[in-house]
């Protein structure tokens, strides 16, 4: 699904002694790397305050917990989404909402979040699924007519742009009140570890979350809040700060390569390719607003899972991303959910399935994955 070492081997020199370097200060905890990673992630974002912390799951929770979030206050999250979502809403017993998505971009359905909202509910989650934006528009609307938070999972999205209805440009996961992203090997821009990171333009919240991510510390010893340990190290940031220079070119590789499938797909019927919305001129093929962290069909004829048989048995990585709604999942399964409220993701874990993705894959690798696909599909 991801070729990391291809990766690696073309970007070894940089990483090698980027890490050498960190080994000969042995300042492996919040060293001058992990705040120069800081700054640059700031000028990349066009965001005011970024704070690195140890992964993209505790990002999420010390967003949440930075917004004062109390036990039983609602939070409005997709049902279409990696469990790290909802599980920390949970962990800092808020109550989760999960609502259904749109079927054409996977990501949360608005007309579902507004029904959704009660007296109680606090904040909206949008997940930017696979690599694209949730509809932020109607979201930040949304949360201004009801006075929510909102919190971007950007954990797959990072790079990505939003082009708002009135033409502005912005970074997936700098438009809510706070964005997290998660710095996973296999994630757009990965480390070589786990990490991540906690994005937004609020100075108090930022002040506030800096104190969260080590032990409620603001002042040495002196413990104001409840806190947590969730540091990004040294070794991590050095990677990450090599390979964010590459980022853009990453994404644009992994458009490349959506594009060729894409391309490959046109007209076949039961396979349909995913759809990239954007606001700017309607030429998606040239925008930047989808990063493809997965690049995910729908396969319409019932034969998903014998697909799925068919390309692991011709060696061909493929995954389902994701097969069982979060409403479905043992750990969240609640009476207050209605199976009528989630026709999509019912549909969808059915459906999904998604081919190998990264930045070194060659035009021989996908006229081979597409013709398989194709050829089982439509024999
Ligand atoms: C990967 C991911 C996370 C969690 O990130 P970790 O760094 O693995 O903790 C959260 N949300 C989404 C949507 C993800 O894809």
């Amino acid at each position: 699904m991801v070729d990391l070492n291809g990766q690696y081997q073309s970007i070894k020199e940089q990483i090698n002694s980027s890490i050498a370097n960190i080994l000969e200060t042995s300042a492996f905890i919040n060293g001058p790397e992990v705040h120069a990673l800081q700054k640059e992630l700031e000028a990349y974002l066009g965001i005011k305050h970024v704070i690195p912390c140890a992964n993209g799951t505790d990002a999420l929770q010390i967003a949440m917990m930075g917004l004062g979030l109390q036990p039983g206050d609602e939070v409005i999250t997709a049902d279409f989404t990696f469990a790290a979502t909802v599980e920390v809403i949970a962990l800092l017993q808020l109550t989760p909402v999960l609502v259904d998505v749109e079927k054409d971009t996977f990501n949360i359905d608005i007309s579902a979040i507004e029904k959704a909202i009660t007296p109680k509910t606090k904040a909206i989650v949008p997940v930017h699924l696979f690599g694209q934006c949730a509809n932020m528009d109607a979201i930040m609307a949304l949360a201004q007519k009801h006075n929510l938070y909102v919190i971007e999972d950007n954990a797959q999205a990072i790079g990505a742009n939003y082009i708002g209805e009135n033409g502005k440009k912005q970074k997936a996961g700098t438009i809510g009140h706070l964005g997290s992203t998660s710095f996973f090997p296999s994630k757009n821009l990965g480390c070589y570890g786990d990490g991540g990171a906690i994005f937004t333009n609020d100075d108090t919240l930022a002040h506030t979350i800096r104190g969260i991510v080590n032990h409620g510390m603001y002042e040495r010893y002196h413990h104001d809040v409840v806190g947590v340990n969730s540091r990004l190290d040294s070794i991590q940031a050095a990677v990450l700060r090599a390979k964010l220079p590459l980022l853009d070119g990453y994404c644009n590789a992994r458009r490349a390569a959506a594009r060729k499938y894409s391309k490959a797909f046109a007209g076949q019927d039961h396979i349909v390719v995913p759809v990239t919305v954007t606001n700017c001129d309607g030429i998606c093929d040239t925008c930047d607003c989808h990063v493809f962290h997965q690049y995910t069909l729908r396969i319409t004829n019932g034969k998903r899972d014998a697909l799925v048989q068919h390309l692991n048995d011709n060696q061909i990585p493929c995954g389902v991303y994701y097969p069982i709604p979060l409403h479905k999942q043992k750990a969240y399964v609640d009476e207050r959910y209605n199976e009528k409220d989630f026709p999509v993701t019912n549909q969808l874990v059915k459906e999904v399935i998604s081919l190998p993705m990264h930045t070194e894959l060659d035009d021989e690798q996908i006229a081979f994955i597409t013709n398989a696909v194709i050829g089982f599909v439509n024999p």
